[in-house]
């Protein structure tokens, strides 16, 4: 879902609008990066989305501004530069780990205010790599990780439709076979792709044994790849269920309702559905990875007596 901001009135992904669990602010984080208060602005799209999902929004109530009608002061850009500068933003959004890697963000963000307050002094031309040069970023810092490149990372998870190589889960970490530990191959011969999980698991394991004791258990990880699935679905039919419920509350005024009443039982009962399968979940992923760890344990004591 996107948004628009108040202030730069940039359509960004939601992610700019979080602050805290499931709270949404009236300004994107860039703006409140220049020091612009959450407060002093009101967000129609942040509050009836939080509204519906039954979040928290963070903003001017929408009646106060009506009542002081105060002309919100807003970012002068061009479409054009506000277009520019939305793909600009978008493109980093993408990066791998680009919302983890919060002290590079800062740092990007900066950039991009810079660039707001003049955008006559660069022209942005749509390829990211040489906008973020042009505009002073270390692209460095920003495109090396483990020395695998952006496109490197899209091209193998693509290659295998988002499915660890492991285990057949959902996964999106690109993997070395060869530990880097090991070597510093970064063909495309010796990258794979994996769930978060398996590449923990993994670690400095060698990619010929960890296969193989994979192969062992194979209704184990069948279990494991239905566990997720079963949850998946679960999680989505009771988010459908909880904004039935906001929309239901907004129609109704008794909140003994029959309508409500029955929405919030399914509501409850889909929450101890998913806690059932979540502690089976986690209780496989557990004998799963004792086995494996057991298994590598024995093979190195091997691999010293030789
Ligand atoms: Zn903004
Ligand atoms: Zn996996």
């Amino acid at each position: 879902m996107r948004l628009r901001c108040q202030y730069c009135r940039l359509n960004l992904t939601e992610e700019h609008f979080y602050l805290g669990q499931q709270q949404l602010t009236s300004i994107c984080d860039i703006c409140q990066s220049r020091g612009l208060l959450i407060g002093d602005f009101v967000n129609q799209q942040s509050l009836v989305l939080a509204t519906a999902r039954q979040w928290v929004y963070l903003g001017l109530p929408e009646n106060i501004a009506r009542k002081t009608s105060t002309q919100q002061v807003k970012l002068s850009l061009t479409k054009q530069e506000r277009k520019a500068c939305n793909s600009l933003i978008d493109s980093f959004d993408v990066l791998p780990g680009s919302w983890r890697k919060q002290a590079l963000r800062q740092q990007f963000y900066q950039h991009v205010i810079a660039w707001q307050n003049r955008p006559e002094a660069v022209n942005l031309t749509g390829n990211f790599p040489i906008d973020l040069e042009n505009l002073g970023c270390d692209t460095t810092t920003i495109f090396d990780k483990n020395n695998l490149d952006y496109t490197t990372r899209v091209y193998i998870r693509e290659k295998y439709h988002y499915q660890c190589q492991y285990c057949g889960r959902y996964g999106d970490s690109v993997d070395h076979k060869d530990p880097v530990t090991l070597s510093d191959d970064n063909s495309l011969a010796n990258l794979i792709l994996s769930c978060r999980e398996c590449n923990k698991l993994k670690g400095s394991m060698p990619y010929q044994q960890f296969v193989e004791w994979n192969q062992e258990v194979p209704a184990t990880l069948a279990k494991l790849r239905q566990y997720q699935q079963t949850i998946e679905r679960l999680t989505r039919q009771q988010k459908k269920l909880q904004t039935q419920l906001a929309v239901a509350r907004h129609l109704t005024v008794s909140v003994q309702d029959r309508k409500l009443v029955g929405l919030r039982r399914k509501i409850k009962v889909l929450q101890g559905l998913l806690d059932g399968e979540n502690s089976d979940y986690q209780k496989l992923i557990r004998v799963r990875h004792d086995y494996i760890i057991s298994h590598y344990a024995t093979w190195k004591l091997e691999q010293e007596d030789n």
